[in-house]
């Protein structure tokens, strides 16, 4: 019966969601997380996933405290993604924290297909690249077209 409410649930939610946001982490990205925090352990790196899936709406209320804290959107939006771009909507991109294990997958993300993608920003980390492979160019910030 548990299973059945669940599935009614995910029936019921889903028409609401915009096409393509995600309600968990994509699974390799999950499992490429997984295998580093593995990794990182060894190396007495504790890493952490400090935001991973978020809903449009939190998106945008993020996006909203940018804009109060930064002054204007378009300086907001050099550190928070509109929920339309947002690949954390999509379940494609994780922050990682505390700092040092950000640097520690910075260093090392490229052997699980884990890239950082802005320069500003040490702690997000997507999923572009097959394990092993090499990381694509930092975009300056997330107001760049990716
Ligand atoms: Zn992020």
């Amino acid at each position: 019966m548990r299973y059945l409410c669940l599935i009614l649930i995910v029936a019921c939610v889903a028409p609401f969601l915009g096409a393509g946001d995600a309600t968990t982490l994509d699974p390799a990205l999950q499992r490429a997380v997984d295998e580093a925090t593995a990794d990182a352990a060894l190396d007495g790196i504790t890493l952490e996933i400090t935001s991973g899936v978020r809903t449009r709406e939190y998106q945008q209320q993020l996006l909203d405290e940018g804009i109060k804290t930064y002054g204007s959107e378009r300086v907001a939006r050099q550190y928070v993604n509109t929920p339309d771009r947002s690949t954390h909507v999509t379940g494609k991109a994780v922050d990682i924290g505390p700092t040092d294990a950000a640097y520690w997958l910075a260093q090392h993300g490229a052997r699980y297909g884990l890239c950082q993608i802005y320069a500003n920003e040490i702690w997000h980390f997507e999923r572009v690249i097959e394990a092993g492979g090499t990381c694509p160019p930092q975009l300056p910030d997330a107001s760049r077209p990716s």
